[in-house]
């Protein structure tokens, strides 16, 4: 693993000097299967509007810094306010924000592994402590009653539901009782919110909840991971504290223009996502089936877009799904708690058909 120089090591402030340099790890293949992106192609029509948005936006001027017409239409849709709104940059901006603002020295974050690995690295860069209530190993389930014990003596609770990479969506009661306890704030991270059960978003709950924090994100569902947008529900005078400690012009011009077409054409994104679910499905179904089995692959279900799966050798067979066959899926093996674990996200139907084909060569030869 790469590390900082010794130059840096002694120059960086004192809890950096650990910190290890970005490695995505990424090399360019046919099928891109390792981010959870979506795949498909943008709907023909979103695609015209944002480039009809973008093309007459003036660059000569800041952004407007709190994005308030695209707050306006994502309030809207949500069925809240303006004022329980805060955009930002991706969804990871909000996450660190929300780790900046709320965390710090001698407090707590509790999570819930594994899960979003940003979680830690954001509460390590802000010297926040962590508490971790481990997921079961064999079924990745949380386990409620430690949760809920454990966020009383938390500042900052995070948890991901549909929780990547595990695929489970947390119970409504579960995040009540989380709220109930924390003495601080809960923030419940729906990225994939959109591809899981109608009933499944904590959104309900904000009405009944005060400390909680709901974070959404363009990057997934809507397919605009490079447009760098997300967005937070919350009570406005969380979102007031979001809004303060952010730098202002973080959510730039374009961006907002190209959220904002997106997000009034969001229908056009429905029947994307119904494909997706019922490709997610496909693919749990063939991945259960027994020849797999007797291979020693373990496939769990998912409400995201994306599947976990166990096999002996996944590492191997993700190489060889790499050079072999050039396909690019994510490597968990050396997760604590993800021993022999690989991410696949849910492609096209081709794309999936060319996972499934590779999938059966490698997985049988390296049983
Ligand atoms: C992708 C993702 C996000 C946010 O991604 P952005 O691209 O920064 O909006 C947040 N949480 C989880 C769990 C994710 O997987």
């Amino acid at each position: 693993m790469a590390e900082l120089s010794e130059r840096m090591r002694a120059l960086v402030q004192p809890h950096l000097a650990g910190i290890e340099p970005y490695d995505p790890n990424f090399t360019p293949t046919r099928i891109n299967l390792s981010a959870n992106e979506n795949t498909y192609p943008m709907p023909h029509e979103v695609r015209a509007e944002i480039n009809a948005a973008l093309s007459c936006v003036p660059l000569n001027r800041y952004p407007d810094p709190m994005s308030n017409e695209l707050r306006d239409e994502l309030a809207a849709w949500h069925g809240v306010a303006r004022e329980n709104v805060c955009v930002g940059n991706g969804g990871d901006e909000l996450l660190y924000n929300f780790l900046l603002a709320f965390g710090g020295p001698g407090r707590t974050l509790l999570t819930c592994p594994p899960d979003f690995s940003e979680y830690a690295f954001f509460a390590s860069l802000v010297q926040t402590d962590l508490a971790r209530v481990w997921r079961d190993p064999e079924t990745f389930l949380p386990d409620a009653a430690a949760l809920v014990d454990a966020a009383r003596a938390s500042q900052l609770v995070i948890l991901t539901s549909p929780n990547n990479p595990t695929g489970d969506v947390l119970p409504a009661d579960l995040v009540r009782q989380v709220c109930e306890a924390c003495p601080g704030l809960v923030m419940i991270d729906e990225a994939y919110g959109e591809f899981a059960e109608k009933d499944a978003s904590a959104e309900p709950l904000l009405a009944d909840c005060p400390n909680l924090v709901i974070l959404h994100t363009l990057s997934k569902a809507f397919g605009e991971a490079g447009i760098r947008c997300g967005y937070v529900l919350a009570a406005p005078d969380v979102i007031d504290a979001f809004g303060a400690i952010r730098q202002i012009y973080s959510v730039n011009v374009l961006t907002q223009v190209a959220a904002l077409a997106a997000m009034r054409s969001r229908a056009a994104f429905g029947p994307v996502v119904e494909l997706i679910r019922s490709e997610r499905e496909r693919l749990f179904r063939r991945l259960s089936r027994r020849e797999f089995a007797q291979a020693g692959l373990v496939v769990w279900p998912s409400q995201g877009n994306f599947l976990l799966v166990r096999m002996p050798g996944a590492s191997r067979v993700r190489e060889r799904l790499r050079d072999e066959y050039s396909i690019l899926v994510r490597d968990f093996s050396y997760a604590p708690g993800l021993a022999d674990c690989l991410r696949l996200t849910v492609g096209t139907p081709m794309e999936n058909d060319a996972l499934l084909a590779a999938l059966r060569v490698l997985v049988l030869s390296e049983a």
